[in-house]
Formats: C-alpha cells, sequence, structure tokens
C-alpha cells in the first residue's frame, strides 16, 4: 500500500482512571525527553508513503501541553509526505485544554479532537475513578475547542457502569448529543484484571441490561442523525474516523511510542511500554508476520465489525477465495436468521447480528 498513517503514543494522565489498563501515567517527570525521543525518531524515521491520518492517542495527549503536542506534529509534517485533507486527530480529556492551547493546536494543524466525556453523571465519573474532570469541564472543553475552530469533533461514552440505569444512560445521552459533536463513540466498561476498579469488585449491571444498554444508544444515536458505520462508532455522515477505519480495514499505520504498535505491510510491531527502555533507543520488536490465513481471518473479524461488511470482490482480489462459496453454510444461517444481509456484493451484519456479532465472527473464522 502506498499510503500510511501515523500514531503517536502520549502516555501521562492528569489522573489514573480506576479501570484503566492503557500505557499512561500521573508522573510527568519524563516528558521532556519523551517528546524529545518522539521527535528524534520521527525524523529519523524513512518511509516513501504518504500519510492519510495523523493520530495522538494515550494517555491524554493535551495533558503534556499544546507547545509540546505542536513539537511533535511539526516534526512530523516535516519529515514525511502528507496527504491533502489529512486527518489530524488529538485525543483530549476534560480540564487538561484551554481555550489558548486548542488555538494554537488548531494552527499547527490539528483538524480533529476526540474528548473523553464517558457520562454526564458526576456519580458515575466517581464510580469510574475519573477523579480528574466534572461534568461540566466536558461541556467547557467542547465550548473551547469550537471556539478554537474545531468542527470535527468526536465525543465518548460508556455503558454498564456500575449503577447505570437506562435513565442516568438517556441523560448522558441528552448531554452528548446537546454538544452537538460529529462522531460518538460508545464502549462498555471492562473490568481488566490489575485495575483499582477490578480490585473493588463492583457489581456491574448484567448481560441483557448492559445489551439493552447499548441497544437504547444505538436507536437514540440513530434517531439523532448518527450513522454507526463500526460496533461502537457513530458518525454523521462523512465524519467517520479515518484513522481508525484504517486499521479496522487492515492497512499500514506507524506507531510512535511506549506500547505504540505498527502494521508495514503483513509484519506488526510492537514498541515495548518499558519508558526507559523507549529513551534508551530501543527499537520496536517483531511480534507477528501475518501468514495468508492470518490476514484472512483478520480481514473477516475487522470488515464484520463495520456496517459494511465483506466487500466480496475485494475479498476475492486479496484472498483468491470465493466469499459466498467458502461460507455457504454460514451465511445461509446468518441471512435467513436475519442477522446478516447478503448481497451480491456485500455481506453485513444487521442490528440483530451486531448484538451477537462475537458469536457470528467467531463462526467465520
Ligand atoms: S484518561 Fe484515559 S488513558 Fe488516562 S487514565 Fe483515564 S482512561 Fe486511562
Amino acid at each position: 500500500m502506498n499510503d500510511t498513517a501515523i500514531y503517536v503514543h502520549v502516555p501521562y494522565c492528569k489522573s489514573k482512571c480506576g479501570y484503566c489498563d492503557f500505557c499512561s501515567s500521573p508522573d510527568v517527570s519524563t516528558v521532556d525527553a519523551y517528546v524529545s525521543e518522539l521527535t528524534r525518531r520521527i525524523k529519523a524515521y524513512k518511509t516513501e508513503q504518504s500519510v492519510k491520518s495523523i493520530y495522538f492517542g494515550g494517555g491524554t495527549p493535551t495533558y503534556i501541553g499544546a507547545d509540546r503536542l505542536c513539537l511533535i506534529l511539526d516534526a512530523i509534517l516535516s519529515s514525511y509526505s502528507i496527504s491533502n485533507g489529512c486527518e489530524i486527530t488529538a485525543e483530549a480529556n476534560p480540564g487538561t485544554a484551554d481555550l489558548n492551547g486548542l488555538k494554537l493546536m488548531k494552527k499547527a494543524g490539528f483538524n480533529r479532537l476526540s474528548a473523553g466525556i464517558q457520562t454526564a453523571n458526576e456519580s458515575e465519573l466517581k464510580a469510574l475513578g475519573r477523579a480528574s474532570h466534572t461534568v461540566s469541564d466536558g461541556a467547557k472543553l467542547v465550548e473551547n475547542a469550537r471556539e478554537a475552530g474545531f468542527e470535527n469533533i468526536s465525543l465518548d461514552l460508556m455503558y454498564g457502569i456500575p449503577k447505570q440505569t437506562a435513565e442516568s444512560l438517556d441523560h448522558s445521552l441528552d448531554f452528548v448529543l446537546g454538544l452537538n459533536p460529529v462522531h460518538i463513540s460508545a464502549y462498555a466498561l471492562k473490568l481488566e484484571e490489575g485495575t483499582p476498579l477490578y480490585r473493588q469488585k463492583p457489581v456491574l449491571p448484567d448481560d441483557d441490561t448492559t445489551a439493552d444498554m447499548y441497544a437504547q444508544i444505538n436507536a437514540k444515536l440513530k434517531a439523532n442523525g448518527y450513522n454507526r458505520y463500526e460496533i461502537s462508532n457513530y458518525a454523521k455522515p462523512g465524519y467517520e474516523s479515518r484513522h481508525n477505519l484504517r486499521y479496522w480495514q487492515g492497512g499500514d499505520y506507524i506507531g510512535i511510542g511506549v506500547s505504540a504498535a505498527s502494521l508495514i505491510g503483513n509484519v506488526r510491531y510492537l514498541q515495548s511500554p518499558d519508558m526507559k527502555a523507549f529513551l534508551d533507543g530501543k527499537a520496536p520488536d517483531t511480534v507477528e508476520t501475518l501468514d495468508d490465513a492470518g490476514r484472512e481471518a483478520e480481514y473477516i473479524m475487522l470488515h464484520l465489525r463495520l456496517s459494511t461488511g465483506i466487500d466480496k470482490k475485494e475479498y476475492k482480489e486479496k484472498f483468491k477465495v470465493d466469499f459466498d462459496k467458502k461460507f455457504e453454510k454460514q451465511i445461509k444461517t446468518y441471512a435467513d436468521g436475519g442477522f446478516a444481509v447478503n448481497t451480491k456484493d456485500r455481506f453485513y451484519l444487521t442490528d440483530k447480528g451486531i448484538f451477537v456479532s462475537n458469536a457470528v465472527i467467531a463462526d467465520f473464522i
């Protein structure tokens, strides 16, 4: 593929959320050395591929300050061939970006902001251990982002939170819709081993209630003009995340920073989360070279999560296999049962199929 995307991992956060197992820490003692090593690596890495999207994730990129983010972005923009209209996203959390900082970021070239709102109920923020912001900080962040000139704003919501109810979720949905973002991601809370929330053993809504919450989100966002283009992601027409679509469509990407993954051709690389090793210049490890069977399984897994599903012509070109013939039995079962739609060109899951997508995908791979 002659284009790629760049992911920059910023492993710092104002405080550590109770459920978080991402590579992030409130300890910023390494931040200047980290930014300098990031820019060194960006300038040293050579690629002929043009960059179609850039994504600063974390962690909380905005926590390290706009000046540092602009420095890193500048290194990328001056080192690679950047496609026209390149989508340049920074993740942000409420309480970590002020108006001046956002204006600087916009001027430097950032054109998309993805903000972690999660819920509009203070008690749920508390249950999640998100100690670094309040609900109104979230609204303020969006207001400042708009004033700074960001139109392409995505907001994150969570469901399946301890003590969350259909009513409190509805309140969060109204709050988020009131902020009028062009993109919304909604993820179910997962208890990850080793996190403070996991150790607290909270009572989570049961599976049926969580599935009902997913249906509630789906119905409300669709009724408000958002299309679900991936299991957990909704967008107004034309605002699907190009960067995330690349991951789901199996395109190349280069990850820079601790714990960042890259996919270049058939080879997957992973930088260890060890900050010292990163600062010492340790290169990413090769973790996997995908063979044809692995790529085919991954294609199915990722594409069935997308509303566009499997493109049969593309599938045949890539894997030299006729999708209809190979999966005749599964296609019939799921299409007849109303879990999927099978047309001449595509096979994709319906809402009913999306609710049981893990089982359906497992049946294909
Ligand atoms: S803001 Fe995000 S990355 Fe940072 S601690 Fe919370 S969940 Fe983790």
